[in-house]
């Protein structure tokens, strides 16, 4: 299965931060590594992202309503992100569940308005530290699964990925074999769910990512992919980490 590598750069970077990206597109173009590779910048720099990189690489936003227009002040639509030369975005990322009170039905939602528009979704799951701590990890990711994933999911056009809270921003990371239990987990009700797409569709680690841990992340079981926040902005250390996705590691 092709890897997929995507950045998640969060509300960095204006206008000249756009060379990281063209960094990015341009080792992309060059080596052509055996994964793919999507960076989702902030909204305002999607066209320009887009534009710079001439579809070596793909851009995404990092949220989109769930209607395609409408008096929702301050939202952006999935049409809106396609038009705009999107072709993924994130859903359901925790920093939005907490932040903005997202919950399960609305990553749905917003997942379905994705497909709608022709977009790639990449779906955010994963436990904060008080589950983990009370041993819920298990329930709550496969609970959020069952919740988040609207019917008719295929490996074309969505990927999983496991992020738990805790290790976000933090430097901190599960072990392999949290890491892998989780994993096998998704991948266990996906295929229970979708069939022979259920083994197809990737299955994304995010969580503290960095060059130095990559390789053996991206090593484990049913780990087809990472979602990179931080460790994206820099097209040094991205790259780098995309190399992590080369077969060889
Ligand atoms: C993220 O933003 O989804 C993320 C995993 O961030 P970081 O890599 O910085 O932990």
């Amino acid at each position: 299965m092709r890897r997929l590598i995507v950045g998640n750069w969060k509300m960095h970077g204006t206008g000249a931060a756009l060379g990281e990206i063209v960094a990015v597109a341009k080792y992309v173009a060059e080596e052509a590594p055996p994964c793919d590779v999507f960076v989702c910048p902030p909204f305002t720099l999607i066209a320009r992202a887009t534009r710079a990189t001439g579809g070596s690489i793909t851009i995404g936003g990092q949220d989109c309503h769930r209607e395609p227009s409408g008096a929702f002040t301050g939202d952006v639509s999935a049409e809106m992100l396609a038009d705009a030369g999107a072709r993924a975005v994130i859903v359901g990322h925790s920093e939005r569940r907490s932040l903005h009170g997202e919950t399960d039905l609305d990553a749905a939602m917003k997942t379905s308005a994705a497909w709608r528009a022709g977009l790639f979704a990449i779906l955010c799951i994963g436990e904060t530290q008080a589950e983990r701590d009370a041993g819920q990890a298990v329930d709550i990711v496969a609970g959020q699964l069952d919740a988040s994933l609207p019917l008719g999911a295929n490996p074309n056009t969505t990927a999983i990925a496991y992020e738990p809270v805790w290790a976000i921003g933090t430097g901190r990371t599960p072990k392999a074999e949290e890491i892998t239990a989780i994993h096998a987990l998704i991948r266990e009700r996906l295929t229970e769910r979708l069939g022979e797409g259920g083994s197809q569709l990737r299955i994304l680690y995010g969580g503290s990512v960095k060059p130095a841990n990559a390789g053996s992340i991206l090593n484990l079981p049913n780990v087809n992919g990472a979602l990179v926040g931080g460790a994206s902005l820099k097209a040094e250390e991205f790259v780098s980490i995309i190399r992590a996705a080369l077969p060889s590691n």
